[in-house]
């Protein structure tokens, strides 16, 4: 097997997740992370990190007139949070769907918040939700020696 072979490049992807300060305060790191590597994501980067304003009001700034934005900013910034890089095929996409719906009310059993999680406010985890922005957040919560390329032998197991 050649795994870097394995996946043409276009087709892996990065995405931006991070478990918010009540996935931290409430225990469940573990249990979000291993979601996604039980899926078969590779993990790139992963640090426990206490966000300042600016970087979370940059990070959400599509969102800055939104009514909620102030108390965004204060949930983010409200005690640490996971920051993690994952990387795979159509890992963007597949994500969110693991994540599920904004509204955990509507986000269905088995997902992250359908599972874990009872308000749109207080919504355990955050995922990028196209491969540009999965770049951009990458880039924007992590520094370049942060990031580890790394050749998981399980990749010819994943990917035909
Ligand atoms: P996401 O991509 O599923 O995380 O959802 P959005 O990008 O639309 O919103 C970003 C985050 O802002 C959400 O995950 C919530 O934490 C928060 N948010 C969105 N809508 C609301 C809202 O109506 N009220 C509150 N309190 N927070 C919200
Ligand atoms: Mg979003």
């Amino acid at each position: 097997f050649l795994p870097h072979l394995v996946a043409s490049m276009e087709e892996v992807e990065q995405t931006y997740i991070m478990i918010k300060p009540d996935g931290v305060q409430r225990g469940l790191v573990g249990e979000i992370l291993s979601r996604f590597e039980k899926k078969g994501f590779k993990l790139t980067g992963l640090k426990l990190f206490q966000c300042p304003k600016e970087l979370a009001e940059e990070h959400y700034k599509d969102l800055q007139s939104k009514p909620f934005f102030p108390k965004l900013i204060d949930y983010i910034t409200s005690g640490p949070v996971v920051c993690m890089g994952w990387e795979g095929v159509g890992v963007v996409a597949s994500a969110r769907k693991l994540i599920g719906a904004t509204n955990p009310l509507n986000a269905e059993p088995g997902t992250i918040r359908g599972d874990l999680a009872v308000q749109t406010g207080r919504n355990v985890v955050h995922g990028s939700d196209s491969p540009d922005n999965g770049k951009r957040e990458i880039g924007l919560w992590f520094k370049e020696g942060e990031l580890c390329a790394w050749t998981a032998v399980q990749e010819p197991w994943l990917v035909e």
